[in-house]
């Protein structure tokens, strides 16, 4: 059977809608990475008898309690206090932590000025397993009490993924004798709706390992999730199952197990030794911004112009005066005029073009909104998209940005565009 967790987060400023509850998903994530259920988020503020409460509830509904935030230093950080309470532990200064945090202060923070009052987060249940904090102060911990595992991370998003993943994925992975392990198969170019239809059968008869969709933006994401004794048994079970997925939907499944088109795109470039450039109007350096977030982009990517004006278009990618009057901006021609005069002007093998009419208003030349054009131009020739996203303007651009990583993909593995 598979285990239960719950996910409680505790901070006013979540209710209060002042931050957005990023941990619970993160979590949650993870979580369903290792075959555990989550049927419950709880979000609840400062407040003792109200975490109390929460806390009981979630006891008899969950195997894992799973807490962020409140074990900081501050006089609203409770979490630690009430969790211990609630589980009749007591709390136990160790000296290990408080010598930890003391250091921390004095390497990371170059001050030995704390207060007293961060020796409270050397504060721990008595008998828990401790997570030490490499990213921040407060540790995190686990322990068992009436039969529930509880498990306690940080706030701050950075610690707590990151003690999530060093810290409490061991753990959990220990709880259970078996292994569990999985495959994320990322598509693009089918919405989740199309996909489910097309593996619905599948999706519901297979028990282990499972396969379960996710809505990506503007792009769909399965994951296979199989549970047996060994890593090896997890992968045999897999392996037919990523097989029949890859028969029933081909080559809009763009990688396994890798991040995102831009990363899958700029491996490829990397493995050929082959470089890009990028000029776009209505996306106003996504595309630009999307491939630089990637470490290494600068192998492959060369740079670009945000293009936003016909003026723009002529002067940085060399698009015609007159190739605009006639046609437009938001044309074919003037998508892949901006490709190759992108691609020309840096020297790359390939330029990627983009123009279009993200909204809220029709161009001048009466284009709908969601009208975009995107061009792929290589040494043999100029490739255009043309496409009708929508009326949002950040799904218009997404999307626009992904169907150019994703034309450049098709290109780059040999497949038609
Ligand atoms: P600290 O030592 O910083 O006080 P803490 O464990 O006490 O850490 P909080 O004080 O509750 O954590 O939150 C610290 C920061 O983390 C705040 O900026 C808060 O907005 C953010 N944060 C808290 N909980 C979440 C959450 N569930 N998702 C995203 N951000 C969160
Ligand atoms: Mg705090």
């Amino acid at each position: 059977m598979a285990l239960v967790a719950e996910i409680i987060g505790v901070g006013t400023e979540l209710l209060l809608g002042n931050t957005v509850n990023t941990n619970a998903r993160d979590i949650s994530e993870g979580l369903s990475a290792l075959g555990i259920n989550v049927y419950f988020h709880t979000v609840v503020g400062d407040n003792p008898s109200r975490l109390r409460l929460a806390v009981e509830i979630a006891k008899r509904r969950a195997d894992i309690i799973i807490t962020t935030g409140g074990l900081g230093p501050t006089y609203d950080d409770l979490t630690k206090q009430t969790l211990a309470e609630c589980f009749g532990k007591k709390l136990v200064f160790n000296e290990e932590e408080a010598e930890c945090i003391r250091s921390y202060f004095e390497k990371s923070l170059h001050t030995t000025k704390f207060t007293e009052n961060n020796m409270q987060q050397a504060m721990l249940p008595e008998g828990c397993t401790i997570f030490h904090n490499e990213w921040g102060t407060a540790p995190g911990c686990a322990f068992r009490g009436d039969g529930k595992h509880v498990i306690m991370l940080p706030g701050p998003p950075r610690e707590c993924n990151a003690m999530f993943n060093n810290c409490a994925v061991p753990y959990l992975k220990a709880l259970s004798e078996t292994e569990i392990l999985s495959h994320s198969i990322r598509i693009f170019g089918m919405g989740e709706s199309a996909v489910e239809d097309r593996l619905r059968d599948l999706m519901t008869e297979l028990k282990n390992p499972t396969l379960a969709p996710y809505a990506k933006e503007g792009e769909v994401m399965l994951r296979v999730t199989a549970m047996a004794d060994t890593a090896e048994q997890c992968e045999a079970l897999m392996a037919p199952v990523i097989e029949k997925v890859r028969e029933a939907l081909g080559d809009i499944i763009y990688a396994i197990d890798e991040d995102s088109l831009e990363s899958v795109v700029l491996r490829i470039l990397r493995e050929k030794n082959l470089t890009v450039a990028a000029a776009e109007s209505c996306t106003g350096g996504l595309l630009q911004k999307r491939l630089t977030d990637i470490p290494g982009a600068s192998k492959c990517f060369k740079g670009g112009a945000v293009t936003y004006s016909d003026n723009a278009k002529t002067l940085m990618a060399d698009v015609p005066a007159e190739l605009l009057e006639k046609e437009g901006a938001v044309s074919a021609a003037a998508a892949k005029a901006l490709a190759e005069g992108i691609r020309l002007r840096l020297g790359t093998e390939f330029g990627l073009g983009i123009t279009g009419v993200a909204g809220p208003d029709r161009d001048e030349r009466g284009n709908e909104v969601g009208t975009v054009f995107v061009a792929l131009s290589a040494i043999d020739g100029a490739y255009c998209r043309s496409l009708h996203l929508g009326a949002d303007r950040g799904r218009i651009r997404t999307s626009a940005v992904n169907n150019a990583l994703d034309m450049l993909r098709r290109y780059l593995t040999g497949l038609k565009i």
